[in-house]
């Protein structure tokens, strides 16, 4: 008899409350596309457990064998080596496309390589949904409102970005793919689905991908000082990523195409997330600031209300409940399963 570990898998989180009916639903054939990065690895776990068969496609830039590992050996589980650059013949019911690295760091790390899985991964993959006639949904990123002049986001802003400027592979290549999921839906008749997901945390995160909350974290677990880039004024929200999940599978199986902001609206200044961190890890772990980086955003909160309204969804976990469970996963992976931090 098989026994499939769930490595810093999130457990019972949200099967305490009432599950909507299409979440209950089971045994649909389901590809997900980057499902061996930090938040697919963590939505194949749920659509596992709610029976369905599930193909992941990743070409593992960032993403992990071992984050997906535990299913190995299950008959309803298929792991495939692929770059959705390249097109892709397999016969499923839904299509959650997740391809694309998310990190600033690695996404400028090869700018056209990630306009091209931006743009041509998300042709193919709405090709795919259009021939066997799959649900198809995009995660696309409050990157696309950019540099935002409204705050709180709400969907209908239309945004403030840079098209020539460093991180535009992503939020622009994000821009493409939008139009283009729109374009196959108004053209072909695919029906699709568009989630703007905000700042995203939790096990499984890259350790060095230079994202705030998981730089903070190894920082302070390695008794280095908290890197805050520029005065460290500006905001994000952060959201823990089983509410990110349930959001996911919503709005998959709901009604409404979208797009839907899914994100946490609790605001934190950079200087307010190091003194979380602080709390939660080593409360003498040092501050250091850093020159910003090129075109970063000052402020971004979603408006969740339309995905309070239609989706009937709204996050459950705060970062101060969150990051502990993340800082248990960073924990283990730095220093080993058994050694334990001196703090
Ligand atoms: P991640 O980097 O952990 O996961 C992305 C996965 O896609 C990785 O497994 C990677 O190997 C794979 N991949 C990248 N390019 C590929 C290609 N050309 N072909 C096949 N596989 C490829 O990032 P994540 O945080 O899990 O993000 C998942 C999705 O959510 C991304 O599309 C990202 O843009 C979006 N998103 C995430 C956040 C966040 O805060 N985590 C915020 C906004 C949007
Ligand atoms: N595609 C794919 N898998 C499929 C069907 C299509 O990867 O099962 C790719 C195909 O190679 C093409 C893209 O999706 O590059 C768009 O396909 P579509 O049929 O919409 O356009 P066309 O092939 O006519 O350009
Ligand atoms: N940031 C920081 N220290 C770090 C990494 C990032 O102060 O070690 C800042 C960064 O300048 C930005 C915010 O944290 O203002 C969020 O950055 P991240 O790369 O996590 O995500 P994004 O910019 O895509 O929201």
């Amino acid at each position: 008899r098989i026994i499939y570990q769930n490595r810093a898998g999130l457990g019972s989180l949200h099967s305490g409350g009432k599950i909507p009916l299409g979440l209950q639903r089971k045994g649909l054939r389901i590809l997900v596309t980057g499902g061996a990065g930090f938040v697919g690895s963590h939505l194949v776990d749920r659509l596992i457990a709610r029976g369905d068969s599930v193909i992941v496609v990743d070409n593992f830039f960032t993403g992990r064998k071992e984050n997906v590992m535990h299913h190995f050996g299950n008959p309803r589980f298929e792991l495939i080596r692929h770059d959705v650059v390249e097109p892709l013949l397999v016969e499923v019911d839904q299509i959650y496309h997740l391809a694309c690295p998310a990190s600033p760091v690695h996404y400028k790390h090869n700018p056209v390589k990630t306009i091209k899985t931006n743009v041509v991964g998300t042709l193919n993959m709405l090709g795919l949904a259009k021939r066997v006639g799959a649900r198809f949904l995009l995660t696309s990123t409050s990157e696309v409102y950019g540099d935002p002049l409204q705050h709180p986001q709400k969907e209908t802003y239309w945004g403030n970005v840079n098209p020539i400027g460093v991180r535009s592979c992503y939020d622009e290549g994000k821009r493409t793919a939008e139009t283009l999921t729109m374009d196959y839906h108004r053209g072909a008749g695919v029906e699709v689905r568009i989630a703007r997901i905000f700042n995203t945390y939790g096990p499984r995160m890259c350790i060095d991908d230079g994202r705030v909350v998981s730089n903070f974290v190894a920082q302070a677990l390695r008794k280095e000082p908290l890197t805050v880039y520029g005065d460290g004024k500006q905001t994000r929200s952060f959201q823990f990523v089983s509410d990110l999940v349930e959001g996911l599978m919503r709005l998959m199986e709901g009604e409404h195409v979208g797009p839907f902001n899914l994100g946490n609206p609790g605001e934190f200044t950079m200087l307010e997330l190091a003194g979380v961190v602080q709390e939660t890890i080593d409360p003498n772990a040092q501050i250091e600031f850093r020159p910003n980086t090129a075109d970063d955003p000052h402020k971004r909160k979603p408006d969740i209300s339309k995905a309070k309204e239609l989706l009937g969804w709204e996050p459950k976990v705060p970062l101060r409940k969150g990051l502990p469970l993340m800082v248990q996963d960073f924990r283990q992976r730095i220093f080993g399963d058994h050694k334990e931090d001196s703090s």
